[in-house]
């Protein structure tokens, strides 16, 4: 594999200090993702990983400890550095109980921080083994989110980070109708309002790759008047 640049991803919902981590760690060479809410950073870890996420506590919604705990169910390995203006000593050890690697309060100090991260960064690379993708199953289907490609009943295919975005989307919400506005917020960020076609453009695309029959669909559902359901449909007899 080439050598790439380590990504980190930073969760922290204050502009200012985002701006000021992101540019710091962008000059020392890293690569540099923000997000600003818990949510956010999960559904974004559905279908990217990272060498390093960095995290504050206080957050609007889901607060750091748990977004902590969620990530470590999706990835048990990734360095998880937590960010908290709280000075107690038990936050320390309730972000470290809940999955974290590292602790620092703010206001920290800048190379201080840039020590951490990375320290964080070689440990971490020492010990990490190639990670073996697991793929989505359904129908006659393997996704695998990560490297952007899928197994289907035509052959082998490479996905778009749209696709990918958009799988991980229908994944995630599993047997859910899922309405338009959602869909297309979540996915291309438009305002719920906006007027197009492309959605369902993208449906019938999902539907060619995956689908038996792309004319009765049995994964990707039209739900009238609402949006879409994503099914797994039917499991193999001989697995009941
Ligand atoms: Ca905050």
């Amino acid at each position: 594999m080439k050598e790439e640049k380590p990504h980190i991803l930073l969760v922290e919902d204050e502009t200012h200090l985002a701006r000021g981590i992101c540019f710091n760690l962008e000059q020392e060479g890293y690569r540099v993702s923000h997000l600003e809410s818990g949510e956010e950073a999960l559904q974004r870890l559905g279908y990217d990983r990272f060498s390093l996420i960095i995290l504050d506590i206080m957050l609007p919604g889901m607060d750091g400890f748990s977004v902590c705990k969620e990530i470590r169910k999706i990835d048990p390995r990734v360095p998880i550095l937590i960010l908290s203006a709280r000075s107690h000593e038990g936050d320390r050890i309730t972000g470290l109980a809940a999955g974290a690697d590292d602790y620092l309060m703010k206001p920290f100090n800048l190379s201080e921080f840039l020590l951490r991260v990375k320290g964080m960064l070689r440990r971490s690379s020492w010990y990490r083994p190639e990670p073996v993708e697991e793929g989505y199953r359904f129908g006659d289907n393997e996704v695998f989110l990560l490297s952007y490609h899928a197994k289907t009943a035509q052959g082998e295919i490479d996905l778009t980070e749209l696709e990918v975005k958009m799988l991980a989307f229908f994944f995630a919400n599993e047997g859910r109708a899922v309405a338009r506005s959602t869909l297309l917020e979540s996915i291309w960020g438009y305002a719920a309002d906006t007027e197009t076609r492309t959605l369902d453009n993208f449906i019938v695309r999902l539907r060619r790759y995956f689908e038996r029959d792309p004319s009765h669909p049995v994964h990707f559902q039209t739900v009238r008047g609402i949006g879409y359901r994503f099914s797994r449909g039917q499991r193999d007899e001989r697995e009941a």
